[in-house]
């Protein structure tokens, strides 16, 4: 593992050696890692099984948000499959707890990636949530894009790891049809993280929040605030100041169960029948 990580340093012209290196806890997928060589700071991820795109698919995704000003670590190189793994070094944040302070700062920064709108869903890649494949077909209409090519897509795949039962099964595939009475809105089409949990954000020493591993993408805004909520860790203080630089409809806490069923299922997937019962409370509600 060090031999990768020397290896993706001299790629990038630092050949002072390694003083210190310690693994980060808190990623789901990859070995993390601190890295600290005579000339700098860095984060290294490495990853030995994913599919060969998938870090180039998250250097891509980073470049997209910080080339709209969004706040993220700069990604400085990444080296294939070969040898040895797969490496993702990138700038490397101080870490500090969350305050009042910035978790109103996220909020403020999350809005001004959601204003960034455009004409079509989709994106022009596809890329990885979690290390499954995100399709990312572009369409200017919301609810065929959210109904193929997130759930549609996500049965496919939770059907082939054998984890949709037959009444689940057919519960997904009648919500689905139906999609378009559970959405009711025609939304904006936003800059998303796309994978907004409690984990992928982290803040430094000066209070600024950053996002860091995202799954971008462009659609209805309403999906990244959704996933939040699912797992937690988000404070009144994002909240408020989100909704006041950019206010949710009225009639938006009737979707959350209709967008969180996404990760459900993406967390079924990854992580197993412990998700089970969260994904049929969903497909009841919507398909007595
Ligand atoms: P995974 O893709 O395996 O989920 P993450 O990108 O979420 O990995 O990173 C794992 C952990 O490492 C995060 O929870 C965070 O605490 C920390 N981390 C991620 N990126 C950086 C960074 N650029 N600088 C410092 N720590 C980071």
């Amino acid at each position: 593992m060090k031999q990768a990580i020397e290896m993706a340093l001299s790629k990038i012209g630092d050949e002072t050696s390694i003083v210190k290196w310690e693994s980060v806890s808190g990623g789901s997928i990859n070995q993390a890692f601190y890295v600290s060589t005579g000339k700098q700071e860095y984060f290294a991820k490495l990853n030995r099984t994913a599919p060969d795109g998938f870090f180039k698919a998250e250097e891509k995704g980073l470049n997209i948000l910080s080339s709209h000003g969004i706040r993220v670590p700069k990604p400085l190189v990444l080296l294939p499959r070969g040898e040895t793994e797969m490496v993702f070094l990138m700038e490397w944040i101080s870490p500090a707890r969350s305050n009042k302070q910035s978790e109103r700062s996220l909020g403020r920064l999350v809005a001004n990636m959601h204003h960034n709108t455009v004409d079509m869903a989709g994106l022009d890649h596809s890329n990885y949530i979690g290390e499954l494949h995100q399709e990312n077909n572009q369409t200017d209409d919301w609810v065929t894009f959210y109904r193929d090519q997130r759930l549609g897509i996500m049965q496919d795949i939770a059907n082939e790891a054998g984890v949709l039962s037959g009444d689940r099964d057919r519960r997904l595939t009648k919500m689905r049809e139906r999609l378009d009475l559970f959405i009711g809105h025609k939304p904006d089409f936003s800059l998303l993280h796309g994978d907004l949990w409690d984990g992928n954000r982290l803040v430094n020493e000066n209070d600024e929040p950053y996002l860091i591993d995202p799954a971008v993408y462009y659609g209805d805004r309403e999906i990244d605030i959704a996933f939040t909520y699912l797992f937690g860790g988000y404070t009144e203080g994002f909240y408020a100041q989100y909704d006041a630089d950019y206010p949710l409809e009225k009639e938006w806490e009737d979707r959350i169960p209709v967008y969180q069923l996404y990760y459900l299922l993406v967390h079924l997937v990854l992580f197993g029948e412990s998700y089970g019962s969260a994904v049929d409370r969903i497909l009841q509600k919507y398909t007595t």
